[in-house]
């Protein structure tokens, strides 16, 4: 994609998870062929901005040849399933989806008829972990209940509030990867029909869930089923595992973005502390897993010292902001620098998102608060409320920095 500071190579990691020669050869082509930047986005990818022409083939050549590539070419954009960071070890599951998730990546990646629809199209899977991605809106949702069975949904998120659409039914464990197929199906089948159908919020949802229902054993999902709203601080910092000998060790990177030494040198740190492993979180963090509890200090203040925030109360541990003015031709305000400023202006960590236009690129959720540049320093101010549209309810307008810490105070 091209931006304002050159092109974005964005390399889709399966369920964010990294090896340190991976990370090594990511960093290596930020160095030869980018501006220096690297994102780490919030479906737990890669993006390596600021690549200007002839360097696009090296690059591509270069993620190719250390094995970063999709399986087929024409799967790489639609690999996008969700999960959570901790998928496998995480003590906070009802279920582990691990072999699910893999399950539907390998049917999205194999099947030529789910290459052509939207590249954005996202899945989540959700194995009730407390740091799962729930809050992200998806094209279609899978979300563990109790007793072996999964609620789902499309175009939407697994309800968290008495005002969000309830599920569409709910699919036992056994049959969760055939709902997920039929789904799909009876999608592409609705989008050869009539091409202006991109995603799924374009289609009806119960009528493509009545198709489905003709194929799958659906139940209905009880009505007052809530989800636990996610905890994106639960990433951070010493995290048990489901195994009581191992940690994961978390901390999230200023902004999404690392420079390519920081990104070597984390993968020197993942190889002391387990051998070479990582993932991304859709939380742009990361988190070394399998780590002995004995190291687990050391580890966490390796990470410190490469400048992610391990402390859950930093104002940083939930600011996120786009690219603002340095690299999107669309923004109204440098939403990096003034996020680094209003950290500066706070003395706790609110869920706050700078946004430099209205399109948010850098959140699919609606955080807590939502600062929606108006001008080059100013911004008016939302807070997220249930049950309304966009970023919630309009709190200030036209604020400027030292006034917005104020207000968050
Ligand atoms: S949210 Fe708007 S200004 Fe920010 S990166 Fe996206 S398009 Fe650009």
């Amino acid at each position: 994609m091209s931006s304002k500071d050159g092109g974005i190579c964005r390399i889709k990691m399966p369920f964010g998870q990294v090896s340190s020669s991976q990370a090594k050869a990511v960093a290596d082509g930020a160095r030869r062929y980018g501006n220096g930047q690297i994102e780490l986005t919030n479906r737990a990818n890669f993006q390596i901005r600021g690549i200007t022409p002839p360097d696009e083939d090296a690059l591509i050549q270069h993620l190719l040849d250390a094995g970063l590539g999709p399986k087929d070419a024409q799967a790489d954009d639609i690999r996008n399933v969700m999960v959570s960071a901790t998928l496998g070890l995480d003590s906070t599951a009802i279920v582990d989806v691990s072999d699910l998730a893999a399950q539907i990546l390998a049917f999205v990646e194999g099947d030529e008829r789910i290459h052509a629809l939207s590249p954005k199209l996202s899945i989540l899977v959700d194995g009730g972990e407390v740091g799962s991605p729930a809050d992200h809106p998806s094209d279609l949702w899978l979300s563990a209940m109790a007793d072996g069975l999964f609620a789902f949904g499309y175009a939407s998120r697994p309800p968290m509030s008495d005002q969000d659409p309830a599920p569409l039914g709910a699919i036992h464990a056994d049959h969760a990867f055939d709902l997920v197929v039929a789904s799909l199906e009876a999608f592409v089948a609705l989008t050869l029909k009539n091409p202006s159908i991109k995603r799924f919020r374009d289609a009806d949802a119960l009528a493509l869930a009545a198709l489905v229902s003709g194929r799958v054993p659906v139940s209905p999902a009880p009505k007052d089923w809530r989800r636990a709203r996610p905890d994106r601080l639960a990433q951070i910092g010493l995290i048990p595992q489901n195994q009581a000998c191992n940690l994961a060790v978390g901390g999230v990177s200023v902004l999404g973005r690392v420079t390519p030494d920081c990104l070597t040198s984390l993968a020197d740190l993942a190889l002391t502390a387990n051998g070479g492993a990582f993932r991304l979180t859709p939380w742009s963090g990361v988190l070394i897993t399998d780590v002995a509890a004995a190291d687990g200090p050391k580890i966490l203040a390796g990470l410190m010292a490469l400048g992610f925030t391990v402390d859950r109360d930093a104002p940083l541990a939930q600011m996120v902001a786009c690219s603002g003015t340095s690299g999107c031709a669309s923004a109204l305000a440098p939403t990096k620098e003034d996020a680094l400023r209003l950290a500066g202006l706070l003395t706790g960590a609110v869920d706050v998102h700078l946004t430099a236009c209205p399109k948010s690129c850098a959140s699919a959720r609606v955080a807590d608060v939502t600062l929606v540049a108006v001008d080059a320093d100013h911004y008016d101010l939302y807070r997220r409320q249930d049950g309304l549209d966009g970023f919630g309810q309009k709190h200030n307008q036209g604020l400027i920095l030292a006034q917005t810490a104020e207000v968050l105070a």
